[in-house]
């Protein structure tokens, strides 16, 4: 069994939904994630803003604006008139069900099934087109099976789920179904955030014992950095699981943060490639990346917000950082990056909702500052401690950015730097000239 997964964009038009059914039709068995098409969740998430501020009208009209797109959508996918009727009806039921809310009563709930609707989309579009090319695939809804508990995949049951569905449809080659969505431990319709099919995928490869899991997107592959702020970046042959997820957890967008731990847990090997370019060799995850560069890759975090505790209680005293993470664990806050002096420790966090009432505590224990509006650029490789010139070449490299912290040695493969958001760019950009030159190529 393979578990293949395609981004907004891979399946943002008919055209490429077509490139989509080539790439999974035939060979082995698979599981196909889909994600919504590519803007339709934006869109989707704008029709709750709407609501949430009491515009119907607004909303109303945001759910036309869908119109014409899918219209075309399906007018160039499907040929057949009993699959071009389906789709129509399936949209117009959409539509529908979009405008029904009501302002004065908009909820949570409403909202998460509202997101939901662009993956249940496109999942059915792609599943009319395979059936008119007589392709014996079958839609497998991601609701049945994905189920979550506290925000965290529930694997027993969604394993249990998944093969009951898996062994009534054993004569089966093709499944589709949706990725991001799920349900929750109250049977409610709910998601895994932003980005989150990648991690549906990588949930189902972990519970169908999966060969490989395969993130399709419009990149060949995780680049040495963040190519939408760094000219000539290029893509990595292979990654270990740990330098994946450090560098999906500090903002390599190609990634969403959890993809890589249900894929590690089972330790099955998580590819990325390119939708557009399929003949290109991607990127490789695994246990093991025999590969000698010391640095990967590059990414950076936004909206990361800087706190220090200043206190000459600290001075000498043991417990002092107990407290101060007690406080952070009291307000289920995580906390990325730390450094410390005697008379001082600065934090960060990027989870803000309790931030007014961890200051608050906080100033118990001496004085606090906070800095908002930062980024944590980070700087990933497994072997990059054992080469001594990466850490004075990243030094060097932003000697004229104002630095608030800088954090090196915690683990082996990462050296983190926190720098205004403004100074973001810059900082990627000088590391990227520091890093990738010759020697170090
Ligand atoms: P999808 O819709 O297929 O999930 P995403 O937009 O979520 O695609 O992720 C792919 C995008 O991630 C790329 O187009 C690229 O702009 C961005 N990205 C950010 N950092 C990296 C990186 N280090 N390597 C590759 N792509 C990256
Ligand atoms: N459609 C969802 C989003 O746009 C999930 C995903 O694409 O991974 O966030
Ligand atoms: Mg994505």
């Amino acid at each position: 069994m393979l578990v293949y997964k395609f981004g907004g964009t891979s399946v943002g038009s008919a055209e490429r939904m077509m490139q989509v059914s080539d790439i999974i039709v035939g060979g082995d068995q698979k599981i196909v994630v889909l994600s919504a098409v590519s803007g339709t969740t934006n869109s989707l998430v704008t029709i709750c803003d709407a609501y949430y501020a009491n515009d119907k009208t607004l909303a109303d009209k945001l759910v036309e604006d869908f119109r014409p797109k899918y219209d075309k959508h399906i007018f160039e996918l499907l040929h057949e008139e009993a699959s071009r009727k389906e789709a129509n009806a399936l949209m117009e039921e959409k539509y529908a069900l979009l405008k029904s809310y009501n302002v004065d009563s908009f909820s949570e709930l409403e909202e998460r099934e509202i997101h939901a609707q662009g993956e249940l989309i496109s999942t059915k579009l792609m599943q009319l087109y395979l059936q008119e090319k007589g392709v014996n695939s079958a839609l497998i809804p991601a609701l049945d099976f994905m189920r979550t508990e506290n925000g965290e995949p529930l694997y027993p049951e969604i394993e249990n789920r998944l093969t009951k569905i898996l062994q009534e449809n054993s004569d089966i080659d093709l499944f589709i179904t949706q990725g991001y969505i799920c349900t929750n431990e109250f049977e409610q319709v709910d998601n895994l955030k932003r980005g989150g099919s990648d991690y549906t995928a990588s949930i189902i490869g972990a519970c169908a014992g999966a060969k490989e899991v395969q993130i399709w997107t419009d990149i060949d592959g995780m680049h040495n950095n963040d190519p939408r702020f760094v000219e000539n970046t290029k893509a990595v042959e292979c990654l270990t699981y740990d330098e994946a997820a450090e560098l999906a957890y500090f903002g390599a967008k190609i990634l969403h943060p959890l993809t890589v731990l249900p894929a590690k847990r089972k330790s099955i090997p998580v590819r990325l490639k390119n939708t557009m370019v399929p003949e290109a060799f991607g990127t490789v995850i695994g246990p093991q990346c025999d590969h000698t560069l010391p640095v990967k890759s590059i990414a950076a975090k936004n909206d990361i917000v800087a706190i220090k505790i200043k206190s000459s209680r600290m001075l000498m005293a043991y417990g002092f950082l107990k407290n101060v993470f007690q406080i952070f664990e009291d307000h289920q806050t995580p906390i990325d990056m730390i450094t410390t002096s005697e008379v001082a420790v600065s934090l960060t966090v990027d989870k803000t909702d309790a931030l007014p009432q961890i200051i608050k505590d906080l100033e118990k224990f001496g004085k606090v500052e906070v800095d908002h509006d930062h980024s944590i650029v980070c700087v990933v490789g497994q072997s990059l401690i054992e080469d001594t010139t990466v850490v004075s070449r990243v030094v060097n490299a932003i000697e004229n950015l104002s630095v608030r912290m800088i954090s090196y040695g915690g683990s082996a493969n990462n050296i983190s730097i926190l720098v205004p958001t403004k100074n973001k760019n810059e900082a990627l950009n000088l590391l990227h000239n520091a890093l990738y030159n010759e020697t170090l190529v």
